[in-house]
């Protein structure tokens, strides 16, 4: 072999010998580890949300050739709590012979959940102006903070002073700074009207010449204030020279249109005749029989037992049996003194105030009028003016009314004696033995009975006998008759 061949087979060896190398380096020698996935953004979880672990495998891989590799173990080395909000960490570490490669994947859980805030009572409610507006109360509630009600700041005041519309605006926030506004809105309303509020009585007995001086008044509104400015004063003029009732109307509205009234009435009077002046005795052994609440159903047939005997009474009348008014006409007639009771007695209509008394006492003296010619000038209250009825309709009542009466010049008169027909007994018998006994204890009396109680008008005839057979004389009631007044109770 020549020189120049050995070089060249020298160089196809070393040729050879370099490929085999290469080849052996790139398949046993030429690798990397490489992993499945990569996560350069780090991955974000809300709070709440399921986290899963990232699946990720690495593979040991070549340079030149990229071959599909041989997947190799992992180890995971986490950090990550879902449970709390925070930053963390994966470490996954791939190890293949003497090559190690680390992936870190950054991992936050996150919360951007607000938390919820919960009115009680409506988020929307009206009040009315002047009244007293407390919150009803909130609560707040975060996905992970839990209960945040006390974090809850209110802010807008609600006037109850002035009328209008008011927002309160309730705001929190959770620990990641999530926040929450709920609002309720507060309509402030004004219907309450104003009062007005007289001064003096709202009904004035006033003497026929005498003057009338207007006693005053107030307005006030839980809104306004003082408005008293504002009252217009209207109705009838008061004509102290002519008998009668005058009305005087109030009137008053408040900035949000509320009217509130309120009226006097001013009743003229011409006084009758004094009782403690006139009164004189009747004598010993008086009987004044009295009937209350007819004319009615058995007024003729005691009328007739009356005539027989020549026997005069009284008669407090009423307008309940309107049918027998015209033996109104008749009572006095006979020489019967006729009285005023009640027009209605309703207990409840006419002691609920001074003019709704005086209106059916005038009520009833007119129908008197137009039956006998003549005002009637004693009255007996219903109940007596001891009743304690009244209290429930009016305080003060009978105190009042039997002022006023008087200061009219009327009479009263109640009764000493009670036969016990109002109630306590339905029998004949009873009823002439409670006059009996009661007429025995007085050497004046006056005997309450009612004309519109068969069984007691069928008692008169025998009571009447008993009296004449003792020596009692028996009067109607006038002016100059001495008048029993019971003690007042209301
Ligand atoms: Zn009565």
């Amino acid at each position: 072999m020549d020189k120049k061949k050995k070089t060249l087979i020298g160089a196809l060896a070393a040729a050879i010998v370099l490929v085999i190398a290469f080849v052996v380096y790139i398949t046993c020698f030429d690798y990397h580890i490489e992993f499945s996935g990569a996560f350069d953004k780090g991955i974000t979880v809300e709070y709440g949300n399921k986290f899963e672990m990232p699946k990720i495998k690495a593979y040991e891989k070549g340079h030149f050739i990229n071959r599909k590799g041989k997947e190799i173990k992992c180890t995971v080395d986490s950090n990550v709590d879902e449970t709390k909000v925070g930053s963390y960490e994966i470490k996954i570490t791939a190890k293949y012979k003497k090559k190690t490669k680390t992936q870190t994947i950054k991992v936050e859980i996150v919360d951007k959940k607000a938390p919820e805030i919960t009115l009680t009572g409506d988020a929307e409610t009206t009040v009315e102006a002047g009244s007293e507006y407390a919150d009803p109360g909130y609560s707040a509630q975060d996905n992970y903070d839990g209960d945040l009600t006390d974090k809850v700041k209110v802010s807008g005041d609600v006037d109850t002073s002035k009328p209008g519309d008011y927002k309160v605006k309730y705001t929190v926030s959770d620990s990641s700074d999530n926040d929450a506004e709920v609002t309720r809105t507060v309509h402030v309303t004004d219907t309450t009207a104003p009062e007005i509020v007289l001064e003096g009585d709202d009904c004035v007995m006033i003497k026929k010449g005498d003057k009338y001086k207007e006693p005053g008044y107030k307005a006030e509104d839980n809104c306004d204030g003082d408005i008293t400015d504002n009252v217009t004063v209207s109705g009838d003029k008061v004509d102290t020279d002519t008998v009668g009732k005058y009305t005087i109307n109030y009137e008053v509205e408040d900035s949000s249109g509320n009217k509130g009234t309120a009226s006097r009435v001013v009743r003229v009077y011409a006084p009758a005749a004094n009782v403690n002046a006139n009164a004189v005795n009747p004598g010993d052994k008086v009987i004044y029989l009295t009937f209350d609440d007819g004319p009615g159903e058995y007024t003729s047939q005691l009328l007739d037992i009356l005539d027989k005997y020549n026997v005069k009474v009284t008669f407090f009348v009423t307008n309940t049996h309107p049918d027998y008014q015209n033996l109104i006409a008749e009572e006095a007639k006979r020489g019967h003194t006729v009285a005023i009771h009640s027009a209605s007695h309703n207990y409840g209509k006419i002691y609920s105030s001074e003019n709704a008394y005086f209106d059916d006492l005038d009520e009833m003296n007119s129908i008197i009028k137009a039956q006998t010619g003549s005002d009637a000038s004693i009255i007996r209250f219903p109940g007596g003016s001891s009743n304690a009825v009244s209290k429930k309709y009016c305080k003060g009542i009978m105190t009042q009314l039997t002022n006023d009466v008087t200061a009219r010049g009327l009479l009263y008169c109640d009764w000493n004696v009670s036969s016990g027909d109002a109630g306590e007994t339905k029998n004949t018998d009873t009823v002439v033995q409670n006059v009996i006994s009661g007429v025995q204890q007085h050497n004046v009396s006056v005997v309450l009975q009612h004309d519109i109680k068969g069984f007691s008008v069928n008692a008169v005839e025998r009571i009447i006998q008993w009296g004449l057979s003792e020596g009692y004389t028996f009067l109607p009631l006038t002016t100059s008759s001495p008048m029993v007044h019971h003690g007042i109770n209301n």
